[in-house]
């Protein structure tokens, strides 16, 4: 059996040919895999805000905590609570905002689903996530 804390450390592997969690419709290979593996750094907020969200889909916390700017940043994150993100939409992507609805499923079963209008800022030439405000929707 493999050790937890093994499992802990590691992002999930996920198939590159398969369907990318953030509902772009392309491959993971081909969306949000390069930022995730450094390949290919997001080249614009909604870009780095799809990845995000593919990151907490996946529990790649080092990823989410790597794109938070160093002034908002949490100092820990737990992605293993049980949490399962079961829908992203991008509803509108202009400067450095990103509006989109993200659905969940909570530990306890139920469907839970929220809009926000991210703001993100370039830190050293790489996109960062600041803070975001929740949207009417
Ligand atoms: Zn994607």
């Amino acid at each position: 059996m493999t050790p937890l804390h093994y499992l802990d450390a590691m992002p999930l592997a996920y198939p590159p040919f398969k369907s990318c969690p953030c509902g772009s419709g392309r491959s993971y290979g081909a969306c949000c895999g390069p930022a995730h593996d450094g390949s290919r750094p997001p080249a614009t907020p909604e870009t780095l805000m799809r990845a995000r969200y593919t990151a907490y889909a996946l529990g790649n916390v080092p990823f989410v905590l790597n794109t938070w700017h160093a002034s908002t940043r949490p100092s820990t994150l737990d992605l293993n609570d049980g949490t399962r993100y079961v829908g992203l939409r991008v509803h509108a992507a202009a400067g450095e905002t990103v509006d989109f609805t993200a659905s969940l499923k909570l530990p306890g079963g139920e469907r839970y689903s929220f809009r926000e209008r991210s703001r993100f800022e370039q830190v050293g030439g790489q996109w960062v996530y600041v803070a975001g405000e929740e949207v009417e929707g």
